[in-house]
C-alpha cells in the first residue's frame, strides 16, 4: 500500500512536470492587440515577440535590495494583484521577475540593464522606464528613478492583469520603453487625494490639499496652517505630488484685517470686480494692501513654515482672485498682483531657512496688464513654479480653434515652470475627449510642463465615479499624446472597464467625440446661463449680434445652416449603437447632444426670425415652443442621470444645482416668453 501511493504520487509528479515543462510560444498579432487594449496610457514604445507558458507556482518577484519608499510599495502593488488572482505569492524558481532602479552601473541585481543609458537621455526621465526579458527567464522592471519604477510596475500589472490565472500563465516577453511627455498630470482642487489609487494605476500624478489657515493672532506674529500628513505622505509612496494650497489671498486674509486693520486694501476697487455676486452680503473678499509687506510677509511665511512642518513638499497660493487693486498710492505705482508676489517669494525664502527643500507654486489667475504681468514675471525665481489659465486669448484654426497665452507662453518658451490648472472642465459632457488630446498638445509645443483637470465637486468618488473617461482621456493623451486616436483609447478603456462590446462602444465614442468637442466649442447650447444671456440680448437689440454669426461665437463649429442637421443625423446613429449597447449612460450622453444641437439650431431660427423685415412672428411662436419641448427633455435626461448614482454618493452639493440647473431650463422659454413680449402676438 505504501509503495502504491508513493507510486502514484511519482506518477502525478512525473504528469505536472510533463503538463507544466515550459513552454516558450511566438507571441500573435492577436496577443499583441489584446496585450495594448489593457494598457492605459498607452506606452510609447512597446514589443512582443515571444511568450511563456508557465505553472503559477513556477514564478516569483523579487524587490532590489537597498529600495526606497516608492519602489516599495510599487512592489507590494505588484505582489498583492499576484496575491489576489493566484491566492497567494509563490516563490518558484522557473521565472522571476525583478523590479527596482538600477545602480550607477547600469545593473539591476547585479545583472547589466540592456538600454540603461539611453533612458537617462529620454523626456522626463525622472518618470521613465523600462520592462524588458534577461535571456528568457526573468523580466525586469527598472528606471534610473523610484518615480519611473513605480510606473513601471503600473504598466507591469496592466499587462498581468489578463494573464495571472490559476492554472496558467501566459506571461508576455514584452518589452517597454516608456516616459511621459508632459511632466505633470493632474487633478486640481476636489480632494482628488481620496482617490489616489485610482489616480496612480493611470500614472497621474498631480493632486492638492486645501489648507485652511489659523485665524492670524497678533501675539504671534504670523499665521499657522495645519496639514494631515498621511495624506501627502500617501501620495508621495503613490509618485503623486500633493501640494498643500491656501486658497486666493483675498478669500483667506479678510479674517487677518481685524488685528491689522492697515493690511485690508484701500477703497472699491479693492474688491474684485467680476464676482458682484457677493457684493453686499459681507462675503466680499478685500484683497489686502499689499504695500504692508512686513504683515503680509509674516503671516504668509508662518503659513509656510506650518506647512513645511506639517510635510508638505510643496506649497501653493492662489493670488487675489479676479480684478482687485488696492487703492493705496504705492499700491497703484507698484501693482496688487507685483506686490503679492513680492511678499510670497519673500515668505518663502524666509522659509526656506528652516525648509530648505520647501517647493513654492504660485497660482496666477488675476488678468492684468502686458506692462504688469512682464514686471511681475521677471520676478520670478526659476525654481518656483506657476499655474494659470492657459486659454487667455484665442486663436482663429481650423478645425477647431487654438488657445493661447502669449506673454505665459513666451515665459514658459524660456524654460519656466508653468502648468494650466484648467484644461476642459469635467460638467454636462462625460464623454468629452479630443480636446484633452488638442490642448495638451497644444501647452506642450508651448512649452508648459503640466496640465490639471478642475473638479467640478468636492466629492472625489463621485467626480470618479461620474468623470471617470474624462480623467482617463486626461491620463491617455498627457502621457503619449499622438499614441492612440480616439478609436483606439475608447477600445482600451472600455476593455479595461469590461464593457460588453469594447468595439461597438468604440464606434460609438468615435462618432460621439467631434461633436462633444463641437458643443464644448460652441459654449454647451441650452446648458449655461451665458448662451441664455446672450440670446435675450439679441432680442433686446433687435438684431442678430456677431456671437450668433453662422461659423462664429456660439455658432462657431455650425458653419452652415445645415451644420445643426448633419450633426444631429450622426448622434442618431450613435444613439442607435448605444441602445443596441443597452448602455443608459451612453444613450442619457447622445439624447443630451442631441437636445443641445437642437437647442443651438432653434436659436438659430429665432436670429433668422427677428432678421426678418417685419419680425416673422409665427416663426417666433415655434421658437418657443420648441425651447419648451427642449427643456423638458433636457430636464430628462438630468433626472435620469442622477438616478444613476446612489444617494450615498450624489453629493448634495450637486442635488442642490441639478435643482438649480433644472429650473433654469424651464425658466428660459418663460424668459424668452416675456422677453419676446410684443413680438410673439
Ligand atoms: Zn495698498
Amino acid at each position: 500500500m505504501q509503495a502504491k501511493t508513493t507510486l502514484f504520487a511519482m506518477a502525478m509528479f512525473a504528469m505536472c512536470i510533463a503538463v507544466w515543462a515550459v513552454e516558450w510560444k511566438p507571441a500573435t498579432k492577436e496577443d499583441g492587440k489584446q496585450l495594448l487594449n489593457h494598457l492605459l496610457p498607452l506606452p510609447h514604445a512597446i514589443a512582443i515577440n515571444e511568450k511563456v507558458v508557465l505553472n503559477p507556482e513556477d514564478i516569483s518577484v523579487k524587490l532590489r535590495k537597498g529600495a526606497g519608499d516608492v519602489e516599495k510599495n510599487g512592489f507590494s502593488i505588484l505582489t498583492n494583484l499576484v496575491n489576489d488572482r493566484l491566492g497567494h505569492v509563490p516563490s518558484g524558481n522557473v521565472f522571476e521577475i525583478i523590479v527596482g532602479v538600477f545602480d550607477e552601473n547600469g545593473k539591476l541585481d547585479g545583472r547589466p540593464v540592456e538600454n540603461a543609458e539611453k533612458l537617462k537621455a529620454l523626456p522626463n526621465n525622472d518618470q521613465a522606464y523600462l520592462i524588458q526579458p534577461i535571456g528568457r527567464d526573468t523580466l525586469i522592471v527598472t528606471g534610473n528613478n523610484e518615480k519611473g519604477v513605480y510606473y513601471g510596475v503600473r504598466t507591469l500589472c496592466q499587462i498581468l492583469t489578463p494573464v495571472l490565472n490559476k492554472d496558467k500563465i501566459e506571461m508576455p516577453l514584452v518589452k517597454v520603453e516608456d516616459w511621459p511627455d508632459m511632466a505633470e498630470r493632474g487633478l486640481w482642487h476636489g480632494h482628488g487625494y481620496e482617490i489616489a489609487k485610482e489616480l496612480s494605476a493611470l500614472k497621474i500624478n498631480y493632486v492638492d490639499y486645501t489648507i485652511q489657515p489659523l485665524p492670524v493672532k497678533k501675539s504671534q506674529k504670523t499665521g499657522i496652517a495645519a496639514i494631515s500628513r498621511h495624506i501627502v505622505n500617501d501620495c508621495y509612496l503613490n509618485a503623486i505630488n500633493c501640494v498643500a494650497m491656501i486658497y486666493h489671498l483675498n478669500f483667506v486674509l479678510p479674517p487677518a484685517y481685524e488685528q491689522y486693520p492697515e493690511l485690508a486694501g484701500k477703497g472699491d476697487s479693492a474688491l474684485p470686480a467680476m464676482n458682484p455676486r457677493d457684493r453686499g452680503t459681507g462675503a466680499e473678499h478685500r484683497c489686502p494692501c499689499a504695500s504692508e509687506q512686513d504683515v503680509l510677509q509674516n503671516i504668509l511665511a508662518g503659513w509656510f513654515e506650518g506647512m513645511a512642518a506639517g510635510g508638505a513638499r510643496e506649497m501653493t497660493v492662489w493670488t487675489t482672485e479676479f480684478y482687485a487693486q488696492c487703492a493705496c498710492e504705492n499700491c497703484v505705482r507698484e501693482g496688487q498682483l507685483f506686490l503679492e508676489v513680492k511678499a510670497l517669494l519673500a515668505a518663502w525664502t524666509k522659509a526656506r531657512e528652516k525648509y530648505p527643500d520647501a517647493r513654492l507654486r504660485i497660482v496666477i489667475s488675476m488678468r492684468t496688464a502686458d506692462a504688469q504681468m512682464a514686471k511681475v514675471l521677471a520676478e520670478i525665481p526659476a525654481d518656483v513654479k506657476i499655474a494659470r489659465i492657459c486659454y487667455i486669448g484665442h486663436q482663429r484654426n481650423d478645425p477647431r480653434d487654438l488657445f493661447v497665452d502669449p506673454q505665459f507662453d513666451r515665459f514658459a518658451g524660456k524654460g519656466a515652470w508653468v502648468s494650466c490648472y484648467e484644461l476642459p472642465p469635467m460638467r454636462n459632457l462625460k464623454f468629452l475627449a479630443l480636446p484633452y488630446k488638442d490642448f495638451i498638445a497644444s501647452l506642450m509645443q508651448r512649452g508648459w510642463h503640466g496640465g490639471d483637470i478642475i473638479l467640478n465637486t468636492e466629492d472625489a468618488k463621485f467626480n470618479w465615479e461620474s468623470n471617470r473617461w474624462n480623467i482617463n482621456a486626461l491620463a491617455e493623451w498627457s502621457w503619449n499624446n499622438k499614441g492612440r486616436d480616439i478609436k483606439s483609447f475608447a477600445t482600451a478603456y472600455a476593455t479595461i472597464n469590461r464593457y460588453p462590446e469594447p468595439e461597438k462602444f468604440a464606434q460609438w465614442a468615435e462618432i460621439m467625440a467631434p461633436i462633444e468637442y463641437d458643443l464644448y466649442g460652441s459654449g454647451e447650447p441650452l446648458m449655461h446661463g451665458y448662451w441664455f444671456g446672450e440670446i435675450k440680448r439679441a432680442i433686446a437689440s433687435g438684431k442678430r449680434a456677431q456671437c450668433w454669426e453662422l461659423g462664429d461665437g456660439f455658432f462657431r463649429y455650425f458653419p452652415a445652416p445645415e451644420s445643426f442637421g448633419e450633426k444631429i443625423s450622426s448622434c442618431e446613429k450613435a444613439l442607435a449603437i448605444a441602445q443596441a449597447l443597452n448602455m443608459p449612460e451612453l444613450i442619457l450622453e447622445t439624447r443630451l447632444n442631441i437636445c443641445a444641437i437642437q437647442a443651438a439650431k432653434t436659436a438659430n431660427q429665432l436670429m433668422n426670425c427677428l432678421d426678418k423685415e417685419p419680425v416673422d412672428k409665427k416663426g417666433l411662436n415655434e421658437c418657443v415652443r420648441t425651447f419648451e419641448r427642449l427643456a423638458k427633455e433636457r430636464v430628462d435626461i438630468f433626472d435620469a442621470r442622477q438616478k444613476m448614482f446612489s444617494a450615498e454618493l450624489l453629493p448634495a452639493f450637486l442635488v442642490e444645482s441639478a435643482k438649480a440647473g433644472r429650473a433654469a431650463a424651464v425658466d428660459f422659454p418663460k424668459y424668452l416668453k416675456s422677453e419676446l413680449g410684443a413680438l410673439l402676438q
